[in-house]
């Protein structure tokens, strides 16, 4: 198309060959879009540093991407005299725009001083850079969705493990814990003897109750569900764990949701679960803080939610929260099972854990139970 004011054979020539600049933008963005080399702000600085020179005056043209309300690529500077925008829309939602700014005036033409051949070439970089973003995020899910399951493979793995180390030890645990007995019971011990058969008992008994926190991680203790309300749950832990928080200085927040739909559940493990989630939260907050318990629900789950404002959780101790015997705390702080339970328990009920951290500001954890039958899940983020 000629451009407007300057006719003559000069022009059509000058007007094919801002022709070529656009095709040329429009093929270099989709080479780049194809090999999708890099990190995404890496590709958009590509994309931006092309579309610059596809212009008609390149000299003053610069080019930035917003996304998401932040700029993620800007080629070449100046002031903003006159723009030229497109939006970004990935699937449906407008996240950004694609932006030509001329840093001085020109002449005036269709709009501004831009051709409406440089908007349908805007529109199509737009276009562009929306089937690069969708492309980054669907394979940034599968990503994420590959480490859930490799993650979830492990965990069963260790769990099949750890229910069969369980099931051998069992045995000759009840032996010794049995013997004890029998042996405190004979007449005529002497003081230290019995001191020492009690401390045998007690050790077997700690062996035993870890050997039932093993077993209920690797789903071995088959929960026995009938309909439960969470909101009581979540006032009967309170009550056993009332004194201990105000011994922490730690504020309890309850935000429960009335009306909240029965879940079919194992009321005992879900205190456990219960228990270890707060327990775990106050831990955190050695100088006290704020302990927010939340309960919700839609149309298929209920929510539980655990929250602190305590140390949070960094990305390396995030990677094998539920591990069994993973533990950051001092000898005799912690087992490394209480994280181990929950999973187990929450994914023998079909539910799901979400968890959420910021070092320095606290950890959230969000159990979902299906309200009617569902699949299990595990997430960690
Ligand atoms: P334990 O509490 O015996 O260490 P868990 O399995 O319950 O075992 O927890 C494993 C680790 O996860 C803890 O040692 C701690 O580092 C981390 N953790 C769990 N909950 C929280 C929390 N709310 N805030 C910060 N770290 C946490």
């Amino acid at each position: 198309m000629a451009k407007r004011g300057k006719p003559g054979p000069g022009s059509i020539e000058a007007a094919l060959l801002e022709r070529v600049k656009e095709l040329g933008c429009l093929y270099a963005i989709s080479q780049i879009a194809q090999r999708c080399e890099g990190s995404l702000d890496a590709i958009l600085q590509e994309v931006a540093g092309a579309i610059r020179h596809a212009w008609q005056y390149p000299e003053i043209a610069s080019a930035r991407i917003v996304l998401d309300g932040r700029v993620r690529a800007q080629a070449g500077k100046g002031p903003r005299l006159h723009t030229q925008l497109a939006p970004i829309a990935v699937r449906g939602k407008t996240r950004g725009t694609v932006e030509v700014i001329y840093s001085e005036r020109r002449p005036k033409s269709d709009e501004g001083p831009f051709l409406k051949e440089e908007r349908s070439l805007l529109e199509a970089v737009a276009g562009q850079v929306a089937a690069i973003l969708e492309h980054e995020e669907a394979e940034s899910e599968k990503r994420a969705l590959l480490d859930q399951l490799r993650h979830a493979d492990r965990l069963a793995t260790i769990g099949q493990l750890a229910a069969g180390m369980a099931h051998e030890l069992n045995e000759p645990l009840g032996g010794i814990l049995g013997f004890a007995q029998l042996a405190r019971k004979s007449p005529a011990l002497p003081a230290e003897v019995a001191g020492d058969i009690d401390r045998i008992a007690a050790a077997a008994l700690h062996a035993r109750d870890v050997i039932r926190k093993l077993l209920l991680f690797a789903h071995q203790t088959p929960p026995e569900r009938m309909p439960l309300d969470l909101n009581r749950l979540v006032e009967e832990a309170l009550q056993l764990l009332h004194s201990h928080c105000e011994k922490e200085a730690v504020d309890i927040r309850l935000a429960l949701a009335p009306d909240l739909p029965p879940v079919v559940a194992d009321g005992g493990q879900l205190l456990q679960v219960l228990t270890n989630l707060v327990v775990n939260a106050l831990q955190a907050m050695p100088n006290g803080g704020n302990l927010t318990i939340a309960t919700a629900a839609d149309a298929r789950h209920a929510l539980l939610v655990v929250e602190d404002t305590g140390v949070g959780i960094a990305k390396d101790v995030m990677d094998k929260l539920f591990l069994p015997f993973f533990t950051t705390k001092d000898v005799g702080g912690g087992t490394g099972l209480g994280l181990p339970v929950v999973h187990g328990i929450v994914t023998a009920h079909g539910g799901s854990i979400q968890v959420r951290s910021k070092v320095g500001q606290g950890a959230r954890f969000e159990v979902r139970l299906p309200l009617r039958s569902g699949r299990s899940v595990m997430e960690a983020s």
